[in-house]
């Protein structure tokens, strides 16, 4: 099933609800995040994307992702600048800006990747993004995805999800996704160095002191190893629709 199959068109509903979808690498969250919102004709807020721009900033500035110090006072630079922007495209969909320059394709590499989970582990970034992802989406009628959406960001949010699948099956998708985007010839990235980094960052987002990766008691718990992305998709409206009617 299409999600424009089940496109809402129910005029009785309760409210604009905030769907928070958390979960490790490669579980399908972007995929699904993006399906769901264009289905209840919601906004899409990816917060991993804004860890990658800070890891990104870093990077073009020539500054360690370790240093705590300095990627907190890039993290503020970046927003008191508002250097940090997102804009849907009516064809490519929600791009990510950069200081004016589009760097969606630029953020999805495996180097970013492994940069955007160091960066993330320090408080001082995590707080000043943390302003900004409430922002934008504490008028509702929002689905954030992410890894602390559930349990830190908005805990009170009506529907949460925490989607997950096997690391073997994350790291297919993730390998498949890098061949498919033309970043991996196949020769650079081989599938079990894909699988090495999934769990390498699987260990960092779950071991960090701040926020770390972890189902919120409250979040349905979507396993999506053995589950198509229409399925999962199906099964996530089904519920934000059934927490509209209460
Ligand atoms: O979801 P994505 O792979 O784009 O996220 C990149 C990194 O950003 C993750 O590995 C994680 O370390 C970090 N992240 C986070 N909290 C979020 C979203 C992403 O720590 N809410």
């Amino acid at each position: 099933m299409r999600a424009s199959t089940y496109r809402d068109t129910s005029v009785n509903v309760r409210s604009r609800l905030i769907v928070a979808i958390d979960g490790p690498a490669g579980a399908g969250k972007s995929t699904v995040a993006r399906r769901l919102a264009d289905a209840l004709g919601y906004v899409l807020v990816d917060t991993g994307a804004m860890y990658r721009a800070v890891a990104l900033a870093a990077l073009r500035a020539g500054l360690a992702w370790s240093d705590e110090a300095r990627m907190g006072a890039l993290a503020r630079d970046l927003i008191e600048q508002r250097a940090l922007s997102f804009e849907r495209n009516a064809t490519l969909g929600v791009r990510v800006k950069l200081s004016g320059c589009d760097v969606s394709d630029a953020i999805r590499t495996p180097e970013i990747a492994q940069g955007s989970s160091l960066v993330s582990a320090h408080a001082e970034v995590r707080a000043r993004l943390l302003d900004l992802q409430r922002q934008a989406g504490g008028a509702g009628g929002v689905v954030l995805e992410g890894r602390d959406i559930g349990t830190v960001v908005f805990p009170n949010a009506e529907a949460k999800f925490f989607l997950t699948a096997s690391p073997e099956v994350r790291a297919r998708r993730r390998y498949n996704e890098l061949v498919a985007n033309g970043a991996n010839d196949g020769a650079n990235v081989t599938f079990e160095q894909t699988l090495a980094d999934v769990k390498r960052r699987d260990a960092q987002d779950e071991g960090r002191e701040v926020a770390p990766l972890k189902k919120a008691t409250t979040a349905i718990l979507i396993d999506s190893t053995s589950m198509s992305i229409d399925e999962t998709v199906a099964a996530m409206f089904a519920f934000v629709k059934k927490v509209q009617r209460e």
